[in-house]
């Protein structure tokens, strides 16, 4: 622990916090943030050179394994060529061509370089297409961290305790409307008072930022019904759950076609890069074409594409997304008998190749419900587990993830290693 010790004082010597995302300095766990030196596979090793098998995979673009051979050939090559030209690319064509293909709802897409820069596009556009102001987000919810969608925002802040951000005006998210997630009552009820002044409904359609949270098909197509009664333009925030928890994504699960989708993750394959699109109508609102501002010095940069692109091939081969679904089950079920020989409350859920761990009794459908989990056991869960060389998210509110390079032997371990924690745990 020693090398990781050291970094971690001089990183908050210069970066506050020591970290550039809030979450990985352990804040809600306590303890040394591990800073990693290298990663292959399912595995990451740390500068003290302990290895762990990783279940963060980077909070999902990781989906074919860390610096897959096939990957990092392809970012190479686009390196070489060049880092960025502030200009079209073949390659953007391409990406965008199979993203549609993928996602039926797409019609037209924007690349950007986040999920943030996608998620603030997506409102911008949707209020300038209706001309309307209010926007609609949903409790424990997280659509990246621009000023109207920090409300009530899911696991960064309520892992500190702050259900919403400092610096935000209130002007800025006094459009925001923010409802109860699978509380189609609420939703009912916000449409007949509000619904014809409303631009967008902004949703997670498996939420995976207050821990993993499935919606209900009824609230899912109650909010797919309504938003087109009120003309209120949907938004499937797809930046987890796109090419995570299917190839078509949640909306592919669902049957639903939204009318905008943003996403990004997976499909930077590890690189910055994001995208939103839908509807033709809507798209076309965009400038050059229309009023709606939007554009980006690195937008569409070719060596993120070719990442991208490569990712986007290798999760559709033959077999890809039912060997991480059967991955994720093996792991959920493993470590649910595990708990439950041991005596501790636990359960675990998954979908495709993204899954959630919840020291509670059943599994959660709301915020509510999960902000009652027990967070104390999954501190100790997670320090057990990761002195045993297993990496889970540092916080009890975040979802985590499978990738293809793992394998149904690593995961056989990754219980046994759970059952002495449970064991531990059930002791003290
Ligand atoms: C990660 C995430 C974002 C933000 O993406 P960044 O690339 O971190 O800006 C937005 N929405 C959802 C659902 C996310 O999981």
């Amino acid at each position: 622990m020693a090398r990781n010790e050291q970094l971690f004082e001089r990183a908050k010597n210069i970066i506050p916090g020591g970290v550039n995302s809030p979450v990985r300095a352990f804040g809600s766990v306590g303890g040394i943030p591990r800073f990693i030196r290298r990663a292959e596979g399912a595995f990451v090793w740390d500068e003290d050179g302990t290895r762990y098998t990783d279940y963060v995979g980077s909070w999902g673009p990781a989906i074919v394994g860390h610096a897959h051979p096939e990957v990092i050939a392809a970012v190479q090559e686009a390196a070489a060529g060049g880092l960025s030209f502030g200009a079209p690319t073949e390659g953007e064509i391409i990406i965008a061509e199979t993203i549609a293909k993928l996602l039926p709802s797409v019609e037209r897409l924007r690349l950007v370089s986040s999920g943030t820069e996608a998620t603030m596009s997506a409102i911008r556009l949707a209020r300038g297409y209706t001309g309307r102001d209010k926007i609609v987000k949903f409790e424990g919810c997280y659509h990246g961290h621009s000023d109207s969608l920090l409300v009530k925002a899911g696991s960064g802040l309520l892992t500190f305790g702050n259900p919403s951000s400092a610096g935000v005006p209130s002007d800025f998210i006094r459009h925001t409307a923010v409802l109860p997630y699978n509380d189609t009552t609420a939703l009912a009820q916000y449409f007949a008072e509000q619904g014809t002044e409303t631009a967008c409904v902004i949703l997670e359609p498996i939420a995976g930022n207050m821990n993993l949270v499935q919606p209900s098909a009824e609230f899912i197509h109650t909010l797919r019904r309504l938003t087109e009664e009120h003309g209120v333009v949907l938004i499937y925030d797809e930046v987890m759950t796109g090419f995570r928890v299917a190839l078509g994504g949640a909306q592919s699960l669902h049957g639903i076609r939204p009318d905008l989708t943003t996403m990004g993750k997976v499909i930077g394959g590890g690189m910055p890069l994001a995208a939103f699109g839908g509807k033709k109508e809507i798209m076309d609102c965009i400038s050059p074409l229309g009023g709606v501002y939007q554009a980006g010095t690195l937008s569409g940069n070719p060596v993120a594409v070719a990442a991208g692109l490569k990712t986007l091939e290798i999760i559709q081969r033959q077999g890809f997304y039912e060997n991480l679904s059967t991955l994720s089950q093996r792991l959920c079920q493993g470590l649910s008998a595990a708990a439950k020989a041991a005596g501790v409350p636990f359960c675990a859920d998954w979908v495709g190749g993204m899954f959630g761990l919840y020291f509670a009794d059943h599994i959660p459908h709301s915020y509510a419900d999960m902000t009652a989990s027990n967070t104390e056991a999954f501190k100790r869960f997670f320090h057990g587990m990761l002195a045993r060389g297993i990496a889970f998210g540092p916080s009890a509110y975040e979802a985590c993830f499978m990738s293809a390079a793992h394998t149904p032997e690593l995961i056989d371990n990754t219980i046994a290693a759970a059952q002495e924690v449970f064991s531990e745990m059930a002791a003290a």
